[in-house]
């Protein structure tokens, strides 16, 4: 299991995370992106840290 966290203070509002995400985790809410998803489908492929140009995302494996 993964906890996904998204700092909105940092999110640039690319949208980039949540385009990229296979498992639908994080959304785009009031241009900032949000964990939406069900963590229990997180796959802990690192791609929504990797796409962030801001480093917003932080991914824990628990
Ligand atoms: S680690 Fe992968 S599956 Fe999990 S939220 Fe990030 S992009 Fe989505
Ligand atoms: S990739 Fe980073 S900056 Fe872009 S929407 Fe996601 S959290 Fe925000």
């Amino acid at each position: 299991m993964y906890t996904v966290t998204v700092d909105r203070d940092k999110c640039e509002g690319c949208g980039e995370c949540a385009e990229n995400c296979p498992a639908s985790i994080l959304e785009m809410k009031d241009g900032k992106a949000d964990v939406v998803g069900d963590l229990a489908d997180c796959l802990g492929c690192e791609t929504c840290v990797s796409v962030c140009p801001s480093g917003a995302v932080t991914l824990e494996e628990n």
